[in-house]
């Protein structure tokens, strides 16, 4: 008999990543094509299908069928009508049918799911929360996506088309404007693009006009990857953000942990590549704002699955919808 296999997909706003996985979580191909915004919703839908076709075409090499298909999408998603609703980073994909699309494309059944939700279920499955029956979940990009497992399952609350959005959970009101249109949300500190803005306002309040960061501000050469590298040089800007994002992690996380009754926390997405530069203010920050659990028993842990972390994760979820 042949293997049941998977097709995760992990779609961003740079780049649409799909991957042939078995029922271990084994990622046995992994195709990457760009999203390509300026193209349309179609154009990338179509790509997507051909790319998919390829990973099927594939599977018998591998000995297996895929028998299933999930999809992680950075944004609002309507699971039921395989739509996205709005996507921040692909504009394009506006109440895009790309689920339906995708399914019709390739015949076989397709899930969606956010794309902190997928990360969330990639890890618990096989990655740094396998051992661990509650966490909280973070992915540090250009934004800050959210996901929680309680009882070892995805927390999805009342199916209101999002759950656990904490990337605008406020930790600061009044304080930097956020891409949701409020002000002091946890994104708007502890994210790519939080780094940026942090910059620039830097600039023009005349704190940084000068060094090495100031000249990549100039040169329009910034991104959170040069902010990281700036701060190892201890620039002292740059020093400052990535203090100010640590302690607003903790301070989330504290109330998080306060809140719910539990203790770990579980923190990924390309940006938490700058781990060593955050978690020193993330864990004094925790101590701080905590009263019920003392530093010791707030365990922190990385991503281990790292960008596999969604393909997987989706891979899983179109695995529980198939059985
Ligand atoms: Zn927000």
């Amino acid at each position: 008999m042949k293997k049941r296999m998977f097709i995760g997909i992990d779609i961003g706003g740079t780049n649409m990543r799909a991957a042939l996985i078995d029922k271990q979580g084994k990622i046995l191909q992994l195709n990457k094509i760009p999203t390509d915004n300026a193209a349309g919703a179609e154009n990338a839908s179509k790509r997507l299908v051909e790319t998919c076709r390829s990973l099927v075409q594939k599977s018998p090499e591998w000995g297996g069928n895929v028998v299933g298909i999930g999809m992680g999408v950075a944004g609002k998603i309507n699971a039921k009508e395989g739509l996205v609703v709005f996507s921040p980073n692909i504009p394009c994909m506006r109440n895009y049918p790309l689920g339906i699309e995708l399914e019709e494309g390739l015949s076989i059944p397709v899930v969606m799911e956010n794309d902190a939700n997928v990360f969330g279920i990639g890890e618990n499955w096989i990655g740094a929360g396998h051992a661990l029956d509650n966490w909280v979940g973070l992915t540090l990009g250009t934004g800050v996506g959210g996901c929680l497992i309680l009882e070892g399952r995805l927390w999805e609350g009342d199916h209101l088309g999002f759950a656990a959005e904490l990337g605008h959970i406020i930790v600061q009101p009044g304080g930097p404007l956020c891409n949701c249109g409020l002000r002091g949300c946890l994104e708007a500190h502890a994210s790519g693009r939080a780094l940026m803005q942090g910059v620039e306002e830097a600039v023009e309040q005349g704190a940084l006009s000068n060094g090495p960061l100031f000249e990549k501000w100039q040169r329009n050469a910034l991104n959170p990857k040069v902010i990281y590298e700036c701060a190892l040089q201890e620039d002292p800007t740059a020093l400052k953000l990535f203090n100010r994002m640590g302690w607003a992690l903790g301070l989330a996380i504290a109330n998080l942990f306060t809140a719910l009754g539990i203790r770990h926390a579980i923190i990924g997405g390309g940006v938490s590549a700058s781990w060593d530069l955050f978690v020193g203010p993330l864990r004094e920050s925790l101590a701080n704002h905590s009263s019920f659990l003392s530093p010791e028993e707030m365990v922190i842990l990385r991503s281990s699955l790292q960008d596999d972390a969604a393909l997987v994760g989706a891979a899983k979820l179109a695995m529980d919808l198939t059985v």
